[in-house]
């Protein structure tokens, strides 16, 4: 224990460890007392830049059509029994008056890799939003594709983008999808959203098949080399039906851990408590806010499709109206000292940038 103190506290200090020290930090996982120090500091480091504000998403999930196979994921091309739905315009414009309504400021679109939706298609959405909402920001979270969409959904006003690595090891990745998909590809992928100007989210799920602890700390790696403005993490969960309907779920100490390290590796990452989180365990977004989580993503779908977004089994709140899930949420935030606010929630990073160069071309 006293070394692994000492270990936390040089995390706390340095925002580094070697990856032995990583290793030995994130072994000792079950250990509550470990846990407690790890998230103390995660706190005391998020509480730096954001107070007791917990932003929130409204996450739209508009389609569930998916023209790949990853193995862990229940909209999978090859998964027959997935009912498939897909949002119109109009549907998804109607989430967002709702979700306006209740208080969201930054609305998620995401979807499985849906060819339906062309750039054209896209693009219309985004404007169409931003019109109506000015004040909004819109976050995308669609899949892998070329540089030239990000560019023209960055350029119709987008702001942010999600593109989880989901491993960066490339035979982990291997093992987790089919060999079309590539992780290469994949940090390609989020390379050009950086280079694009988009607040880019990469992550990871935690206890996936075939990962190792040292698999994670690659990871690490990764995330400090590319600087992701966010990081969304959360457990693996089987979905009955896909290859890994067997295969056990990811450790919700390990993620809490992991939660607390990406903390204070990276400051002032936006970092969500994860829906995923919330299954594994009924006070799993409560934990994963002490441990230095600063963000949650409350369902904003129309509740007839929710249950149809199924990446995993038992995802929780399919049955919930969104205003019982903001209320539901804000009350659970308020229960453990936070607030639920209603606000962009920005980069403070991807800010201070924007103020420079405000300030440079005066
Ligand atoms: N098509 C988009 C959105 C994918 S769903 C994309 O490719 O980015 C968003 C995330 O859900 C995935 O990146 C993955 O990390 C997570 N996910 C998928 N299946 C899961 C499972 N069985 N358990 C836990 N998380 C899962």
């Amino acid at each position: 224990m006293d070394n692994v103190s000492f270990l936390i506290e040089k995390l706390y200090m340095e925002g580094w460890l070697r990856d032995e020290e990583f290793l030995e930090v994130l072994i000792h996982h079950g250990e509550n007392e470990i846990r407690n120090l790890l998230a103390e500091y995660a706190r005391k480091t998020a509480h730096r830049y954001y107070g007791n504000k917990v932003y929130t998403r409204g996450l739209i999930e508009f389609s569930n059509y998916c023209r790949n196979d990853c193995y862990y994921c229940g909209i999978r091309r090859s998964n027959s029994h997935a009912q498939r739905y897909r949002l119109k315009k109009e549907d998804i414009l109607t989430c967002c008056d709702e979700g306006y309504n209740l208080g969201f400021r930054t609305f998620v679109l995401q979807s499985g890799e849906d060819g339906y939706y062309t750039d054209e298609l896209l693009i219309e959405i985004i404007t169409d939003i931003k019109r109506r909402y000015p004040d909004c920001a819109i976050t995308l979270s669609l899949g892998e594709k070329e540089k030239e969409s990000y560019q023209c959904y960055y350029d119709a006003g987008a702001d942010r983008y999600l593109l989880r690595h989901e491993t960066s090891n490339a035979q982990h990745y291997r093992c987790l999808h089919p060999k079309e998909l590539t992780s290469e590809h994949r940090k390609q992928c989020l390379k050009d959203l950086k280079a694009i100007g988009f607040q880019t989210g990469c992550g990871i799920m935690v206890g996936s098949p075939s990962q190792t602890l040292k698999h994670i700390v690659e990871d690490l790696h990764f995330m400090k080399e590319l600087q992701p403005e966010m990081v969304g993490i959360g457990p693996f969960l089987p979905h009955h039906d896909t290859p890994f309907h067997n295969e056990p779920a990811g450790s919700f100490t390990l993620t809490l851990t992991l939660l607390s390290i990406i903390r204070l590796i990276l400051p002032d990452v936006l970092l969500p408590a994860t829906t995923a989180l919330g299954t594994i365990d009924p006070q799993g977004r409560e934990q994963g806010i002490l441990a230095g989580a600063n963000v949650v993503m409350p369902n904003l779908s129309p509740v007839a499709v929710r249950k149809k977004y199924m990446l995993y089994d038992d995802k929780i709140c399919t049955g919930d109206e969104a205003a019982e899930c903001r209320v539901c949420l804000s009350n659970r935030m308020k229960r453990i000292g936070y607030e639920l606010v209603t606000d962009r929630g920005d980069s403070i990073r991807k800010l201070e940038e924007k103020r420079i160069c405000t300030i440079n071309i005066h």
